[in-house]
Order: C-alpha cells, then structure tokens, then sequence
C-alpha cells in the first residue's frame, strides 16, 4: 500500500500537460493544449489538455480525467502502477505503509524473480544476436521463418544455448541467487543443487510478458528435429507466471487493441508475430493452453471485441467452440474466423499480402451464431432433428450473454439464419432459461409483449438541465451574480405589489437555495452525488472546491467532472469564439444564465411532480392530493412568468 502522503505529494508535482506530452505531441490552442486523439484513429485533433485545471478530454473517444487516469487509459496501468509512474518521474519517493513480515517477503521474492527473468531474457537475446552459436542455429532459423530484425527486438526473442549450464553459470557469475533460477523455472536443480541444468538449453526463446512488460515467463522451441523431445515448452508455474493468466503479446499488443477497440486471439508465439509483420497489431495468444475466464478478463481491460482465429482442423473448430460461451458470459462480442485447411494464421500471414491478409480477415469473420449455424449444419440440410440440436446449442450460447438487449438480436439472427420463426426460437429460448433456471424470471420477460415505451426526450432534456446546474457551479459557483427577483412588499397606500428587483448573490447560494424551495433533487444518481458535495465545498471554502473534487480518489467522480468542464469548454471554443460572440457584462450575463437554467428546471420538475399527482387523483379521489395539484399549479405559473422575463 502506497502511503496517502505520496498519493498526494504525487497530484501536486505531476503536471498533466508533461505527462500527456511523453505520448503524444501537444500543441498550445489558447490557454489549453490540442493533440491527436490516442484513443481513436482521427486526424484532426480533439485531444485537449488544460494545464489550468490539470485535466484532459478526448472528444473522439469521450475519456477523459485527470493526470493518473490518462496514465490507466493510455498505458493501462492500475492505480498503483500510476502513482509509482509519476513517483519516479518526478523523483518522489515512494513511503509505502507497513507490509506484514511475510507479505514483505513474498513481494521481495516476486521482485528477485521478475528481476532474475529480465536478466535471463537478457542473456538469451544476447547469445542470439552476439553468439557463434546462435547466429548460426537461431538466428538463420528466425531468418528462415520470416522474422525481420525488428520483429526479434521487438519481442525480445533469444536462444538459449544448447550447454548444460550457460544461464546459470553466467547468472551465477553476475551475483544472482540460485534459488530464483529454480524458482522461476529457468534451472533445474537436480541432486540437491549442486548440478544445475538450463531448462530450456538448446531452445529458441519467446519471453512472456505482463501487461505492463514485465518478464514473467518463456517459452522455448526446440530447434531439433527428433520427434523425441516437445517441440514447445514453458516455464513452470510459479508466484510470477500463471499460465491462466497470461497471454503472449499482450503487452506487444495492448495499445493497438485498444485502439482498434478488437482483439484478435491466435493459437501460438508465432501466430503473433507472424500477425504482427503484417500490420495486425491487436492479437494475442493464448500459447498451448485453452483459453481461460482470467485471460479474457485481462483483454476487457482493453476491448469488449474477440476475434477468435483458429485452423479450421477438429482441433482448432473445437478450440473456438469451447472460447465462444466463455467469451459471452462475460459481456464480450465474439467472432470467428477460420483460416483455410493446413493452413493456420502464421503460414497465412507469411504467404500472403497484407492487403489479402486484410481482406480475407474482413471476408471471413463469422459471428458466432454463423459460424455455429455453418459448423453444425454442414451434413444436416434437412433433418428437422438435427436442425433442433442446432438450434438449441446456438440458444445455449445466447443464454450466456447478460445483456438483453443483444440476446434479443441475437434471437432474431438465428432465426433468421436457421429459417425458423422468430416465436419458436423465442419459445424455445425462454424453455431453455426455464429448464436451466437463471434468472428466468428476467429472461423469460423478452418473450413477452414489448415494454412501454419510455419518453426519451423528457429524459434527456432534463439530463441536460442537471448537467448544465452541476457545469455552472462547477465553473462559476464561487462567482458573485446579480439576478432580478420578485419581490412582494406594500406600497405608500399599503396595497401589495409585486416587483422587480435586482439582487446580487454568489452562485451556488442561489442555485441551492432555489432548489431547495421547491424541496425538489437532482434525478440523475451522480449529479445529484456531485452536486451535493460541490454545495459543501462552496460552503467551507469556495475556491478549492473544483479541485478538491477533480483530484479526489473517486475517479468516477472526477472524470465526469472532467467531461463536463471540457464540454462547456469545448462549446465556448466553437460557438463563442468562432462567432465572435464575446460576453458583455460577465455577472450579468451570468445571472441571466443562472436563472433560466434553474427555472427551466424547477418547471420541467414540478410538472413531473403534477402529473403524478394526476393519475394518483384517479385512482382515489383525495381532497388533499387536490389541493397539492392547484398549489404545484401555481407555482408552475410563477415559475413560468419569472422565466417568460429572463428569456
Ligand atoms: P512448425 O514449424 O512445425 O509448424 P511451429 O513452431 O509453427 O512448428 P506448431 O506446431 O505449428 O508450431 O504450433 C503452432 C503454434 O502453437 C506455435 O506458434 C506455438 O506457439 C503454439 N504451441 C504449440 N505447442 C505449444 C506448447 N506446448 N506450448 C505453447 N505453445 C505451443
Ligand atoms: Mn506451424
């Protein structure tokens, strides 16, 4: 655990201008800086930086947030992974708050481990590159494959060479502990450890690695032909590699898929680089294992987009079959693709153009349903029987996916697919859900008459208002306002007359009092969330409060304070500026805002208020609920002709 000291002695050293500035080029627009979106494949830029509130907003792709969340979007770091980030950039030093004896210890064996595997991963790149022996047996064998240069350095591929004991002599020699090499796999110790043997002497080497590029494990092929001797291995488990958990490529990959916003998985180390030569930059392995429910939570942190390319022998189809429910259960889009007979995606991406690659990819990618539809119904055209059992194993597979509203079109396309209609696939659908009991009360609910409609527009105008009432405080909050008020006082003949009066007040005092006199609430959850703690915080110090909340610890809450601020801000750049249109008298102006925002709220509020009171009146006819309807309805008059003089 990071101490909090160092959290917050890391916000306010961190400048989010040079941060952002090691990934991307910014340019000055104005007080903030623009780029090219990282996120998206744009090329006029909406990536704005401002240094002033220390925040960021990418328009292309709607993230944005302050300094640490740029470092989790960009470079999918955790938390923790960011702070230390920042730490060592600028030169904080990191106070951790006490670890148990044994947890420290368990952390210090994982740190010598990740360091031992960098070290060897090292050692095998050098005896490639540098080594007689490798030069001639790797090196021409990469060669002989079809991988370039860069490709080697890229992956950081090696050769180990094929001596009892290179690694851990030369491991030995440079002050590493023999405990580590055997822990981590890379020495077998055998009659106690006094003989110790490289295990993957002789072997070409595709180091493995975590998602933020650290060395957890390898992989070695043997470069022999003897059909003795596997022709892969691994390193064995251990507290750094877990072979459920990791995927080859991830890290080579991470940023193009999520860039592309799709991840392909391939079978092999191969497959992926091959892939990579090519210009297909978003894939990853899954390397001699069947794909698990861990790694494709790490590719969500990514993508909700699979791609799944596998041979199409018994194998591969069997493969797929088995990563397709896998990938659904967990919210994941999934497609396939399989690749020619004797052909897998390596031979592929080495016989063929880019161009084909591509185009044969964009061709051949299946949803799932097709592909099960085609898979199962090659030899029973016309089998009624069969045809059930197709249907049904599709219908297996829409019932893993939580999502309603993509079950029910995925409902449809099988039976549009299968030929059958659309009220058997949903009987037999909701049959399913029943026989298995998950959540079939919810499920079985599609089958059913469609759900009233909502009113979307009511909605999202009032959405609109509430974002403008939290932008506005945001902003101005802490600003002195005039705003023009009735006011009721008896005149010299002591004869009651209304007003107009102008009446100066800070922002937020008026926003709040005015809301609260109807005793109404923001409706939208988080809105609401902010808005109250942005009243308390005007309440105890007024300028602080936007920041207090943009670096709070809450990033939900800070980056929907970063959208909404660069929203506004986005606005006045285009519509203001761009027409010359300046404000003249900022309070006044401000004022004016103010008030036709919250009274177009306050009305769109109590009319919500009204109508429920209505249907309430039919269904029993109160005398109370009666008078409550004349009240809201003079107060909807009032509300309505303060607002008929602000516009
Ligand atoms: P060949 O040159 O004979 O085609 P290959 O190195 O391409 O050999 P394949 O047998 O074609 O290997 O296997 C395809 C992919 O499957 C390889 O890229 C490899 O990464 C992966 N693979 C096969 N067996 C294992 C294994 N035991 N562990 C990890 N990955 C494996
Ligand atoms: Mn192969």
């Amino acid at each position: 655990m990071i101490k909090k000291t160092t959290i917050d002695q890391v916000y306010e050293s961190a400048r989010v201008e040079e941060v952002i500035g090691d990934f991307i080029s910014l340019k000055k627009s104005g007080t903030n800086y623009k780029g090219l979106s990282p996120f998206t494949k744009e090329k006029t830029p909406s990536f704005m930086v401002s240094p002033v509130k220390q925040i960021w907003k990418d328009f292309s792709s709607g993230k944005g947030g302050n300094v640490v969340a740029f470092l989790m979007e960009h470079e999918h770091f955790s938390y923790p992974e960011a702070i230390k980030y920042l730490a060592k950039k600028y030169s904080i030093e990191i106070e951790e708050s006490k670890q148990s004896e044994e947890n420290k210890k368990l952390n210090n064996q994982r740190e010598s481990m990740y360091l031992i595997s960098d070290y060897a991963c090292d050692f095998f790149q050098n005896c490639l590159i540098n080594s007689t022996e490798g030069k001639a047996l790797a090196l021409s064998y990469f060669k002989e494959r079809g991988f370039t240069d860069n490709s080697i350095k890229f992956f950081r591929l090696g050769y180990s060479p094929d001596i009892l004991d290179s690694l851990s002599k030369n491991a030995l020699k440079n002050g590493y502990n023999i405990d580590f090499l055997i822990s981590t796999g890379l020495v077998i110790a055998k009659d106690g450890s006094s003989r110790a043997i490289d295990r993957f002497r002789g072997r070409i080497i595709f180091p493995i690695r975590s998602m933020s590029g650290r060395v957890q494990g390898f992989g070695g092929r043997t470069l022999s032909n003897q059909k003795k001797t596997a022709k892969y291995i691994n390193s064995p488990e251990s507290e750094v590699y877990n072979k459920s958990k990791i995927l080859y490529g991830l890290f080579e990959s991470k940023k193009s898929i999520a860039k592309e916003d799709a991840c392909y998985i391939v079978e092999g180390y191969t497959d992926v680089i091959q892939l990579h030569q090519s210009g297909i930059t978003n894939v990853v392995s899954s390397s001699g294992t069947a794909l698990t429910s861990d790694q494709i939570r790490l590719i969500k942190r990514l993508t909700s987009n699979i791609i799944l390319l596998f041979d199409s022998d018994p194998a591969g189809i069997r493969a797929a079959l088995r990563g397709v429910d896998l990938i659904l259960e967990q919210g994941i889009n999934v497609r396939i693709c399989t690749f020619p007979s004797g052909e897998d995606p390596d031979s592929f991406a080495r016989n063929n153009s880019e161009h084909v690659i591509k185009k044969f990819l964009e061709d051949n990618t299946k949803d799932f349903i097709q592909f099960k539809a085609r898979l199962l119904s090659d030899n029973s055209k016309n089998d009624p029987i069969k045809k059930t059992q197709i249907v049904n194993e599709i219908i297996k597979s829409i019932s893993k996916i939580s999502d309603v509203i993509k079950q029910e079109y995925y409902l449809k396309s099988c039976s549009d697919i299968m030929g059958i209609s659309e009220q058997a696939v949903f009987t037999s659908f909701a049959q399913h859900n029943n026989k298995s009991k998950i959540n079939s009360s919810r499920r079985a609910s599609l089958v059913k008459v469609p759900k009233k409609d909502l009113d979307l527009n009511k909605i999202d105008s009032k959405y609109i208002l509430e974002k403008q009432i939290i932008s506005i405080l945001l902003q101005y909050g802490h600003l002195e306002a005039e705003y023009e008020e009735i006011v009721i006082k008896p005149d010299e003949k002591g004869e009651v007359i209304e007003s107009f009066e102008n009446i100066k007040s800070k922002v937020f005092e008026k926003i709040f009092l005015d809301l609260q006199q109807d005793e109404v609430e923001l409706a939208d959850p988080t809105f609401r969330n902010l808005f109250n703690k942005l009243i308390s915080a005007y309440q105890l110090k007024s300028d602080s409060a936007v920041n207090s909340l943009m670096f709070s610890d809450n990033h939900n809450l800070s980056s929907v304070v970063a959208d909404i601020i660069m929203e506004t801000e986005k606005y006045f750049l285009h519509s203001w500026d761009s027409k010359n249109i300046f404000v003249k008298d900022k309070t006044h102006d401000l004022g004016q805002l103010v008030c036709e925002t919250i009274l177009t709220l306050r009305k769109s509020l109590i009319n919500d208020k009204i109508n429920i009171l209505k249907s309430e009146l039919k269904k029993n006819n109160n005398k109370n609920l009666l008078e409550d309807i004349i009240n809201y309805n003079q107060l909807k008059k009032t509300v309505s002709k303060k607002l008929n003089r602000v516009l």
